[in-house]
């Protein structure tokens, strides 16, 4: 209690977790209107290798990458690591280790990887791309690899088609024609097993 029986304002003196990642170590947040920049230093499993004849890895600096996330209270996220440099002493090239949870391919986390899988057959690409923060072009990439991955566990040959660039198309859209070519239409009465899965799966009405 504080004086005249009223609780003094909270003052919380540090930011709590946000991004709940263990190996993710939080040393600021940045609120803004629009989005959160986390910044964050990370642990790493191993330090990287060079396969050079002649190794000899040090450390050299750090770098700071961008790195995009799900987002949080209404805002798009940011990651920002602080991601230690390493240089090799034998042939002078630069090494990174990877940082844990980012996706290889995509500057952006596996899960925000995995979001994009998951509302792709819901809202439309440049819906989700402005939501996060990144393009339209690279929600369609990340969907539709995803999709043609789905398709290829059905169909033994996948054909390019799906690659088409109905950039805002609703990515609904993309998957109907999918099925129509692959396992049949919608409307085709005779129930198709592969339709129905890929149904199932995309969680389509
Ligand atoms: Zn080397």
């Amino acid at each position: 209690m504080g004086q005249g029986g009223r609780m003094p304002a909270a003052t919380p003196e540090k930011i709590p977790d946000m991004l709940n990642l263990l190996n993710l170590n939080q040393t600021a947040v940045v609120e803004g209107p629009e989005q959160y920049r986390v910044h964050v230093t990370a642990n790493y499993m191993s330090n990287p290798e060079c396969v050079c004849p002649l190794p000899k890895v040090v450390k050299n600096g750090t770098k700071e990458v961008l790195f995009m996330d799900t987002p949080m209270h209404g805002k798009k996220v940011g990651i920002l690591v602080a991601r230690q440099r390493f240089l090799c002493q034998g042939c002078r090239s630069t090494l990174y280790p990877d940082v844990p949870y980012m996706h290889e391919k995509h500057q952006m986390t596996n899960r925000l990887v995995a979001y994009i899988q998951r509302y792709g057959t819901e809202r439309t690409f440049s819906a989700i791309a402005n939501e996060i923060g990144i393009t339209s072009q690279t929600v369609s990439d990340i969907w539709n690899a995803y999709a043609r991955e789905q398709l290829a566990k059905l169909a033994p040959v996948t054909p390019e088609w799906l690659g088409i660039g109905a950039d805002d198309a609703p990515a609904n859209d993309i998957l109907e024609k999918a099925i129509e070519r692959d396992v049949g239409s919608f409307e085709d009465d005779q129930p198709a097993e592969g339709r129905e899965i890929l149904r199932v799966h995309f969680r389509l009405p």
